[in-house]
């Protein structure tokens, strides 16, 4: 596309910032983020921060996409200079039931043959590793080059870099209806007026179904509601790497809180806090890290992911409209897969082929 082309990007979580973000480094200016409330206050500032491309149960068709983000993630802290608390810390998720090693075994044995950097560890091992865990289970999956990130922080570097070059974000300011001519989209009717884009990309998470029946389309995306809970109280740094039991995660930040992620609900766009979801959460928790049972839980969020049908992400150029593009359904892995997303679709934006395959992303597969 030309130079002075107008890209607005619905949505300013994480995805949105990342693909504005990409823009303005392949030299792109006219790029406008549209936010109905402050950037990255949905679930791209209440989620976990694990890029774990190495974990063997998420979909093999994502493994070369996600293994590229952890690469620009890599960049983006050594080249770019932005501070995220990135760590490269390994993950270790635990097997309790005996009956479950050996699928277990023949799921790395899979995932390795797909290139996977994953093992299994024994229970003494594991201990050895991270001796804060549970010494009872059958041993853990292992893959030590993952990594852990604040998204909340690379969310504000990458909206001070914008900042710097002067990029329109508009935060308060809702996308209440579309005008379209043509198969083009010409208008974004606003709550604060109205915006006249020549590109527009749905970054609108959980709510980009909603942005899609603004043009009469069915975007299978629902939200999936998830928690994090944290504690105040700095600990003593005594957890390494990510600890998981499949479902909740556990990590210790830098700067010495515990935090604890996980669970998914289908409950709509409810985001409150259930008190039992709560306590379950934090008893899972310290069946993998007996003394957080001692730790008094001082933060409590719950945050919605963009869910879709088929687990993977809806990413790429429309077929039904000439100037929209899809960047949304990143359900679990919306932090992990946003770096790789902004780069690709600043690359479609640019009229590039994507550094990586994204057939398997294809909005056309719903026709979209
Ligand atoms: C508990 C929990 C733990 C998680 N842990 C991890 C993890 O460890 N690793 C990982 O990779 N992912 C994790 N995730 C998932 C990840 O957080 C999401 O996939 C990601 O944040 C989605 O980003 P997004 O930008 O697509 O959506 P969002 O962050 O939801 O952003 C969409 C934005 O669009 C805006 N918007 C909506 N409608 C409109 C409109 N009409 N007009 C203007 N703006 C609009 C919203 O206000 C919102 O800010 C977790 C999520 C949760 C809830």
């Amino acid at each position: 596309m030309l130079d002075n082309q107008n890209v607005a990007i619905i949505g300013g979580g994480i995805i949105g910032l990342s693909i504005a973000f990409y823009l303005l480094k392949s030299g792109k200016t006219n790029i406008t983020i549209i936010e109905r409330g402050k950037v990255a206050s949905e679930s791209s500032h209440t989620n976990a921060g694990a890029i774990w491309p190495n974990r063997a149960i998420e979909p093999l068709s994502l493994r070369e996409f996600a293994s590229y983000s952890l690469t620009l993630f890599q960049e983006l802290m050594v080249k770019d200079k932005l501070e995220f608390e990135f760590r490269k810390n390994g993950l270790i998720e635990l097997v309790y039931r005996k009956e479950d090693v050996a699928e277990r075994y023949s799921q790395i044995e899979e995932a390795k043959k797909a290139g996977y950097d994953i093992s299994f560890l024994e229970p003494e091992k594991v201990s050895e590793l991270e001796p804060e865990v549970n010494q009872e289970i059958e041993g853990a999956l292992y893959s030590p080059n993952d990594a852990n990130a604040s998204s909340s922080l690379l969310a504000s570097e990458l909206m001070s870099r914008l900042g710097q070059a002067k990029i329109s974000v508009l935060e308060n300011t809702e996308v209440e209806g579309i005008n379209v001519a043509n198969r083009r989209i010409t208008e974004l009717i606003t709550s604060k007026g109205v915006v006249t884009p020549d590109l527009v990309v749905n970054a609108a998470g959980p709510w980009s179904p909603s942005i899609g029946n603004m043009l009469s389309l069915k975007i299978p995306v629902e939200p999936a509601k998830g928690y994090i809970l944290s504690t105040a109280e700095r600990q003593p740094l005594k957890i390494t790497r990510a600890i998981s039991d499949g479902d909740v995660v556990v990590t210790q930040q830098p700067d010495g809180r515990i935090l604890i992620g996980g669970t998914v609900e289908f409950l709509g766009f409810d985001k409150a806090v259930d008190p039992e979801k709560v306590d379950e959460i934090k008893s899972k928790a310290s069946r993998m890290v007996p003394h957080i049972s001692d730790l008094k839980i001082t933060e409590e969020r719950a945050a919605l992911r963009p869910h879709s049908v088929d687990r993977l992400p809806i990413i790429g150029s429309s077929n039904r409209f000439h100037n929209l593009i899809y960047a949304t359904g990143h359900f679990r892995r919306g932090f992990e897969l946003a770096p790789a997303t902004g780069k690709i679709v600043a690359e479609i934006i640019e009229g590039k082929n994507p550094s990586v395959d994204i057939t398997s992303m294809n909005p056309v597969r719903f026709n979209l």
